[in-house]
């Protein structure tokens, strides 16, 4: 029998608590259904585990363990319960991990059994490990089957902590960013109106739920509207086909795009009934938006954000998306391009992202140093992210600042060499990064993907000699099989910059 909900939590009460009841199904796999109801019993038994082993308010509760549907009732039971949830990238090693467990003090680790005996060797007498495997079998699950099947919710408010996300950051420690129940909430609230989701939603979901995009744009939505989510492993390219006729929209990084436009029997009548397709994390190339919509009809909803801020700006739904840019800044989310001190620059002119409102995270996770550099003294968070705004408010990233070649004294975009390069027939995609040059100081590097091998470096730059000047132009090609990129399809630029550091100064 449930008990009565007596407090409020913030998080939990907004997107799961309306659910309790309902019918409906939640999660979709490949062999089983799992409706609101049942989901309910899995976060309440998750709770009472937590608790029992020690867990208090405000403690972590660190994850590394494969997509599963166990992993998303955790993450709600964690909510639930009162605590912080703390998913990680499954790619990381097992020393990584020890450096994400002692950072955050986490109180409570749950991985998969393999790693079990290596991380239970540098753990503090006082944190509790648990295992989940993908198969979902594990001690916690072992010991959620002998729970009660209710749980009174613990209170928390919208300022208080629901989720601690290590940035993926490419130079130094990895820094723990702070999300509160308010952040999380307010971006759900806004996407559902933006993007019109409802219950009758079912969401084709392929990506990871240790990730913003996965586990908050995805599942906060979903659960939120009492939607459905066809739960898959990860992307792959004969089950995405086989489930797309049961969905009526998808999110998806680029790549999940190019692989399904790679394959000749996703096409018109495939898509014909999805409602929406949803691409972030990484830029979407504007051929790709447009060969998806040759092929489709429907024009891709390319959104920005990431993990300090959640979801800042979107194409619209109802207006034009426009291939290459990213759209206007969500309501309720302020959006300013400045210069390196936070001045404004004028319309049109290339500069910093800035963002304030609600979906702004608190703050980087014990780095107090961090956090107040990261932050305009008006309360504005510099992001990072290069981008212009055209006259009718459309962001266009143009990169990342560390990204940005400076080539005798010139700042060179390396967005603006790559969509140049990306028009060549031959050329499949690009990525642009600088190498050390003894006479000018960085120069202007190219690795370049091919279609066709006849393509040769000279011809490139043939190519690019009347479109771009001199000093933009790359003082070298190089030709790879494919980019380096991670989970999130974000091309690796720090990993091609180590590579070849040494190819002008030797
Ligand atoms: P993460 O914190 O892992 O989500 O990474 C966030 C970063 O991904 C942003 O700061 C951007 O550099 C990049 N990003 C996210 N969405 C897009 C997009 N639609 N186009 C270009 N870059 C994006």
């Amino acid at each position: 029998m449930q008990t009565s909900i007596s407090k409020t939590n913030c998080l939990f009460d907004s997107i799961f608590e309306p659910t309790r009841n309902s019918s409906s199904t939640f999660l979709i796999n490949d062999n089983k259904e799992i409706s609101y109801i049942d989901f309910h019993i899995m976060i309440n038994q998750l709770a009472n585990v937590l608790i029992k082993k020690g867990m208090r308010v405000g403690d972590r509760v660190a994850v590394q363990a494969e997509k599963s549907n166990t992993q998303i009732a955790l993450y709600a039971a964690t909510i639930k319960a009162g605590g912080v949830y703390l998913p990680l990238n499954t790619g990381y090693t097992s020393s990584e991990l020890d450096y994400f467990i002692k950072d955050s003090s986490a109180k409570i680790i749950i991985v998969d059994k393999d790693v079990e005996n290596i991380i239970a060797k540098n753990l503090e007498a006082n944190t509790v490990l648990l295992t989940l495997s993908s198969d979902e079998t594990g001690s916690l699950t072992a010991l959620a089957e002998e729970q009660e099947t209710f749980f009174d919710t613990v209170e928390r408010g919208p300022d208080d902590l629901a989720a601690i996300l290590y940035t993926s950051g490419t130079t130094g420690k990895s820094k723990g960013a702070i999300l509160s129940h308010q952040n999380l909430l307010s971006n759900t609230k806004v996407l559902k109106e933006y993007w019109k989701f409802t219950k009758e939603d079912v969401l084709l979901h392929m990506l990871p739920i240790y990730h913003t995009h996965g586990l908050f744009v995805a599942s906060n939505l979903l659960a939120y509207v009492g939607g459905s989510m066809i739960f898959l492993p990860k992307f792959d390219i004969e089950q995405a086909l086989k489930w797309m006729n049961k969905s009526t929209t998808m999110m998806g990084v680029p790549t999940f795009y190019t692989r399904l436009l790679s394959d000749s029997r996703f096409n018109h009548s495939l898509t014909k009934h999805m409602r929406l397709f949803i691409s972030g994390s990484a830029p979407l190339l504007a051929e790709t938006h447009k060969e998806f919509e040759d092929r489709t009809s429907k024009k891709i909803l390319e959104r920005y954000g990431m993990t300090e801020t959640n979801m800042s700006t979107s194409n619209p739904y109802d207006n034009e998306r426009i291939a290459g840019t990213v759209g206007l800044p969500l309501p309720g989310i302020q959006l300013r391009i400045a210069d390196d001190k936070g001045n404004e620059v004028e319309q049109g002119q290339i500069g910093i992202i800035e963002l304030k409102g609600e979906n702004v995270f608190k703050g980087y996770w014990q780095m107090p140093g961090k956090t107040s550099e990261s932050f305009r003294e008006d309360g504005f968070f510099i992001t990072g992210d290069m981008a212009k705004v055209d006259k009718n408010g459309y962001v266009t990233i143009v990169g990342r600042d560390k990204d940005l070649i400076i080539s005798g004294g010139l700042n060179i975009y390396p967005k603006e060499v790559e969509t140049i390069i990306d028009e060549i027939e031959s050329i499949e995609e690009s990525a642009v990064f600088a190498s050390p040059h003894k006479d000018f100081g960085e120069a202007v590097v190219a690795a370049v993907v091919r279609k066709n091998e006849a393509i040769i470096e000279t011809e490139i730059i043939n190519y690019l000699s009347d479109k771009l000047a001199k000093f933009k132009q790359p003082k070298k090609i190089i030709f790879l099989d494919s980019l380096p990129r991670n989970a999130m399809g974000k091309v690796q630029k720090a990993e091609l910059r180590k590579k070849y550091q040494k190819l002008f100064n030797d």
